[in-house]
């Protein structure tokens, strides 16, 4: 690929709760296909950053743009912008009383106003990548952690995202069943798409990550390859936290 396209650039931004800043002067950018990690330790604000950067809290100063355009949470339309900008939770909020297939084609149907019949032949493309074709109609009270998490994926690829947040999907899955939604995030990020993943797998940020982001008090207070953070860390705040979770 030739030149940067940039996806995400977000500007001093600033967050607050109250009287609490909880984001102080953030500034990251994300081009095209790559994919940023956000490390940090509880409380430290990655949540409310890719919260931010979906508009489901609105900033209380600096800019975020998509693609280049700033954004105004007053006047944008962001259902518009969601679509753009797929989200993945850690609990997987999937509608119980839908099969996996109905919950795939929801919002397609509805937000997208996609034809039935093609937003189920798309939502089975989608359940076949994340290796769930054959779950298409059971109810998700019937599937694992795991996969209600790559249902959830495959709920949000559904809106044609260009972008995708992830906060901590696989922190609220048992030990065995982080490998397989792991595994279908290396697969999005090899497909070429643009992510910022909040997590604590270390690991999957070692071989995924372009960049890795290091939070703390609500300021990035690193950013770098993964070599250089894990390897050789700048900050004594980054080595200390590394240390605690390696
Ligand atoms: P992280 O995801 O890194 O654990 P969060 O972004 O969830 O951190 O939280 C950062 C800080 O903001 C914390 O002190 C948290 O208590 C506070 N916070 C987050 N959301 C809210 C909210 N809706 N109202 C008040 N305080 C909040
Ligand atoms: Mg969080």
């Amino acid at each position: 690929m030739s030149g940067k396209h940039e996806m995400i650039r977000v500007r001093n931004l600033k967050k607050s709760f109250g009287e609490v800043e909880v984001l102080k002067d953030i500034n990251l950018e994300v081009n095209k296909g790559e994919v940023v990690v956000l490390i940090g330790a509880s409380g430290s604000g990655k949540s409310t950053l890719i919260r931010c950067i979906n508009f489901l809290e609105i900033k209380n100063g600096g800019e975020i743009l998509i693609e280049g355009n700033s954004i105004d949470p007053k006047k944008d339309d962001l259902s518009k912008i969601r679509q753009k900008v797929g989200m993945v939770f850690q609990h997987f909020n999937l509608f119980p009383h839908k099969t996996v297939l109905e919950n795939v084609i929801e919002a397609p149907l509805i937000v997208r106003k996609a034809n039935r019949e093609e937003a189920k032949k798309e939502a089975m493309q989608l359940l076949k990548k994340v290796g769930l074709e054959e779950k298409a109609n059971v109810y998700p009270s019937s599937l694992s952690g795991g996969q209600k998490q790559r249902v959830a994926i495959a709920r949000a690829l559904a809106m044609k995202p260009e972008i995708m947040l992830f906060d901590e999907p696989t922190s609220a899955l048992d030990p065995e069943l982080v490998g397989e939604v792991l595994e279908t995030m290396k697969q999005l990020a090899k497909e070429g798409m643009t992510m910022i993943i909040v997590t604590h797998e270390m690991g999957f940020a070692k071989e995924v990550a372009d960049w890795v982001a290091f939070m703390d008090s609500g300021r990035i207070l690193e950013l770098a390859a993964p070599e250089d953070i894990f390897n050789s860390p700048k900050e004594d705040r980054t080595r200390e936290f590394l240390m605690r979770v390696l």
